[in-house]
C-alpha cells in the first residue's frame, strides 16, 4: 500500500494574517461578494476551516467582521467580509472577533490530535469561547475528519486529492460585473486563473 506522498494538515490555521488579493466594490447586496470571498479565503470557513468541498450541500455565507448593527457603512465593504459556514456565522452572530486579515489565527489557535482546539493566547481563548469551537460535536467532527483523511491518504490517493483539492467549479472572477476593483492585479492570482495556467496545487 503506497498512499499519497504529500499530505497537508486539514486543520491548520494560517500563521500569517490573510493578505486580501481582491478588492471589488459597488455591489448593493453583501451576498453578491460571495464568489470573490470564496476565492479569497480558498473555499474554507475562516473560523472552523470547514471546506466547501466537504460540504457542498451546506449553506455558505458571507460574514461581517464588524457586525452589521455596529457599522452600517461597512455592510457592503469587501474588507469587512469573510467566508463562513452557516453554523459559525450563526454562532458568531453579532459578536466581534479578530479580523483574520490583521490577526493570524494560527498564532492564536492550534488543533490537537484529538480534535480539540488549544488556545495559544488570550485572543485564541476568545475565539474558542465566542465561536464555541470546542463544543463536543465540533471536536468530534474534527477528530473524525482527521481519521478519515489519514485513512484516505493511505488507501485511496485519488479520493484524498479530491477531498483536499479545490472545487471543480472555480469562480471566474474576471467575468463578474463589478463597479470597481481596488486590487485588479488579484485576478491573475485567483484560483481559476491558476487552474488555467496549470498552476493549481493538487491539494491545499
Ligand atoms: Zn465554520
Amino acid at each position: 500500500m503506497e498512499g499519497v506522498t504529500t499530505t497537508v494538515d486539514p486543520f491548520s490555521y494560517p500563521v500569517q494574517p490573510h493578505r486580501r488579493r481582491h478588492g471589488p466594490a459597488g455591489y448593493p447586496k453583501y451576498q453578491q461578494y460571495r464568489p470573490w470571498l470564496e476565492d479569497e479565503f480558498t473555499f474554507r470557513c475562516v473560523y472552523c476551516l470547514k471546506r466547501m468541498v466537504w460540504a457542498p450541500t451546506d449553506v455558505w455565507t458571507v460574514d461581517h467582521i464588524i457586525p452589521q448593527d455596529e457599522a452600517k457603512d461597512l455592510v457592503c465593504d469587501y474588507d469587512n467580509l469573510v467566508l463562513a459556514c452557516q453554523c459559525c456565522n450563526r454562532i458568531k452572530s453579532n459578536k466581534r472577533v479578530p479580523d483574520p486579515c490583521r490577526t493570524a489565527y494560527g498564532k492564536c489557535l492550534r488543533v490537537g490530535a484529538d480534535g480539540a482546539i488549544i488556545p495559544l493566547n488570550k485572543l485564541g481563548g476568545r475565539l474558542v469561547r465566542d465561536l464555541r469551537l470546542n463544543e463536543p460535536r465540533f471536536q468530534r467532527w474534527r477528530s473524525q475528519r482527521m481519521r478519515e483523511l489519514r485513512a484516505l491518504a493511505l488507501c485511496d490517493p485519488n479520493g484524498y486529492e479530491q477531498v483536499m483539492g479545490f472545487p471543480k467549479d472555480l469562480p471566474d472572477l474576471a467575468v463578474l460585473k463589478v463597479k470597481s476593483n481596488s486590487r485588479p492585479e488579484g485576478l491573475a492570482e485567483s484560483w481559476f486563473a491558476k487552474r488555467q495556467q496549470d498552476e493549481l496545487p493538487k491539494i491545499y
